[in-house]
């Protein structure tokens, strides 16, 4: 379904990525770890295009989608959830969700199966975005990214200071989204987390990836190693 070639990106003269290979088909669940300024945040981007980069290194259902407009990829069924969540501060809940349906995709997200999914979001939706806990905003930009009927969402580093318990909340839903049938690909820090939660996982080293695999067949010592660049 997402399949990036060769990927090759920079910022000016400073290249962060060097000949990535990365897939997510179908139905699968995937998982990117990697120290600070591994290039994790520069894939998703480079996916979501929001940095330049050559139309055939990024394809997804097998169009080249490398250097489209962000608009044209969420139309085609890629949801981000962006690292720090950027919600729309002073609308309501509300509001916030119903932003995530103008990319006009069809499909059966909606208002009501958002607010099943998380219920907390129902008790505030008549509330302003910036007076939801940490742990809120996350689900509402989570159903925010439903709302576009995406194929394929992509979590930049959901649990960022938020504590465990709320953490464990949110991948909770997790499952039923991958149910529908939706792909997940998630930029996590926690290698217990990303091991648990995904079919695949990828740690990514210098803009590199070090290691690719199933998540329950490679061990933490494997992952952490290639996390710390030892292996
Ligand atoms: P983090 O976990 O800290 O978000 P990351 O794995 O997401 O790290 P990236 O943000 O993709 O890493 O950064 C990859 C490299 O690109 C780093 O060397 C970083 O300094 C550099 N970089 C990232 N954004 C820019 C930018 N806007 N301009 C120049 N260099 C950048």
């Amino acid at each position: 379904m997402l399949n990036a070639q060769n990927l090759e990106a920079f910022y000016g003269d400073f290249q962060a990525l060097f000949g990535i290979d990365f897939s997510v088909q179908e139905g699968e669940s995937v998982a990117i770890i990697g120290a600070n300024g591994a290039g994790k945040s520069t894939f998703l981007k480079s996916v979501c295009g929001q940095i330049k980069v050559q139309p055939h290194a990024v394809q997804f259902g097998g169009q080249p989608i490398g250097g489209a407009h962000p608009y044209d990829i969420v139309a085609m069924g890629i949801a981000m959830v962006p690292e720090g969540r950027r919600l729309f501060p002073s609308l309501t809940v509300e509001e916030n969700l119903i932003a995530g349906t103008l990319s006009k995709r069809t499909g059966s997200w909606n208002l009501r199966r958002v607010y099943e999914l998380f219920p907390s979001l129902h008790e505030k939706r008549n509330n302003p975005a910036m007076t939801l806990s940490g742990g809120q905003q996350q689900m509402a930009a989570i159903g925010r990214a439903l709302m576009s009927n995406p194929r394929l969402l992509i979590c930049d580093e959901i649990s960022l200071g938020l504590a465990p318990v709320i953490v464990k909340d949110i991948y909770s839903a997790l499952p039923s989204i991958i149910a529908d049938g939706i792909s997940v690909l998630i930029v996590e820090q926690d290698i217990d987390t990303a091991k648990r939660m995904t079919d695949r996982l990828y740690c990514f080293m210098h803009g590199k990836v070090a290691l690719c695999g199933p998540s329950a067949g490679l061990s933490k010592k494997q992952i952490s190693d290639a996390y710390f660049g030892l292996s």
